[in-house]
């Protein structure tokens, strides 16, 4: 029966970032039980590469990054990683105290923010509404992210380092007896010293078929819609678009202009499709806050985001089984940490040190272990 080092369940962003941190070293599987990488949430993103929207825990992960997505290694990835996208963040009357506030709390942090007049900041996106917009700030650090790119490097670079990526197989169940994993997939069975659970949303259902505790990973759907916008206007040129209380965003998404309601209701982890009320939803904050008239929605989906209950991912040994390592709840950051986490769960695994921009910007691995929920 073939043996790996290391079986890796699921082959999203994140477990093919870990793929390509760990083949230079072990000999590693991935299985992804769809026909395609990336076909859940790491298809579904809004692409959206962020230095400060999230916990202080994860915004150090996505500062480390950062420098990989703007300098990948040699032949990683044919175009740029990232783009400058730029983010303004607007609130409405009776709104203005709170734009101050985030912006003088990014100017504390040491972000350059931009303040903006609503005459400038109808400047830079002409179709929002005057009579909406009462104040304003641009945020320059805010990037689009080549998903594609990113996940077709990751699977490169394992492939050519020995990994095998295996599409169509779904990890039935695994049981751990004298030392190894006997695990079952729809394509076969085979042995493993070490399972990582990189299933996303299904991250505990997995555990469960492993006869492992579940670590009350929830996901969360998550809804967006694109519209054609008039022909005068030029999308690519947009910034991103922030309502100051995270009700909704706009951004430029491949010519046309997204909408997201923002919406985080939990559900079963599946192939979520989105709800009319949350498509209604993202059509009428963009009615509201601009002056486009949403006669067609171009299209729409939904995906999921998947928390722990603190928020923070679950990196690590299992406290029940230390042969299974979790590398889950990633909720909306996936795409942009998948660097950092996939380099953070190689050294784990691999047992050797943190690379040195670990320290420096104050990662601490216990922040993100599953023995903190024990
Ligand atoms: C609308 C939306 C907007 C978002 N915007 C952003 C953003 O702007 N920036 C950002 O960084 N993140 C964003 N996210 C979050 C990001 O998409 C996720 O954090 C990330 O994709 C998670 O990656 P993953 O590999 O864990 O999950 P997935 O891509 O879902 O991969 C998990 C894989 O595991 C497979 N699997 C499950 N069970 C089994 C099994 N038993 N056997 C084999 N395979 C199995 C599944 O088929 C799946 O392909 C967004 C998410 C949504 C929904």
């Amino acid at each position: 029966m073939q043996h790996y080092d290391v079986a890796i369940i699921g082959g999203g962003i994140v477990g093919l970032s870990l793929a390509h941190f760990l083949a230079p070293t072990r000999a590693v599987v991935v299985l992804e039980r769809e026909t395609a990488h990336g076909y859940h949430s790491t298809g579904r993103s809004a692409a959206e590469f962020t230095l400060r929207d999230n916990a202080p825990e994860v915004n150090a992960l996505a500062r480390i990054s950062h420098a990989f997505m703007e300098n990948p290694p040699e032949g990683f990835a044919s175009v740029p990683l990232l783009t400058a996208r730029g983010s303004l963040w607007i609130g409405t009357i009776g709104k203005e105290e709170a734009v101050t506030q985030a912006r003088q709390k990014a100017e504390a942090a040491g972000i350059a923010v931009v303040p903006l007049t609503v005459v400038e900041a109808i400047q830079r996106v002409p179709f929002l509404d005057p009579a909406y917009v009462a104040a304003a700030y641009f945020d320059p650090n805010y990037w689009d992210i080549d998903v594609d790119t990113l996940l077709q490097g990751y699977a490169r670079s394992a492939r050519h380092a020995g990994a095998e990526l295996v599409t169509g197989a779904e990890l039935l169940g695994a049981r751990h007896e004298n030392g190894r994993w006997k695990v079952e997939a729809s394509s076969g069975a085979f042995t493993a010293d070490i399972v990582v659970n990189a299933s996303g949303g299904w991250a505990d259902t997995v555990a469960e078929r492993c006869g492992v505790a579940p670590a009350g990973i929830v996901p969360h759907r998550r809804t967006a819609i694109t519209v054609d916008l008039p022909a005068d206007i030029d999308v690519a040129s947009l910034p991103e678009i922030n309502e100051i209380d995270e009700i909704y965003y706009f951004k430029p998404d491949a010519g046309r202009l997204l909408a997201s309601p923002a919406d985080e209701t939990p559900c079963e982890a599946a192939d979520v499709q989105p709800e009319e009320l949350d498509v209604a939803y993202a059509a009428h904050y963009l009615e509201e806050a601009t002056e486009l008239k949403i006669g067609r929605i171009a299209s729409s989906w939904a995906g999921m985001r998947s928390f722990s209950a603190d928020r923070l991912p679950v990196v690590g040994p299992a406290s029940d089984n230390p042969a299974f390592f979790w590398l889950a709840g990633q909720g909306g950051f996936g795409i942009l940490t998948s660097p950092a986490l996939g380099q953070l769960a190689a050294s784990l695994l691999t047992k050797q040190p943190l690379p040195e921009a670990f320290a420096r910007e104050g990662v601490d691995p216990a922040a993100f272990s599953p023995g903190r929920f024990a």
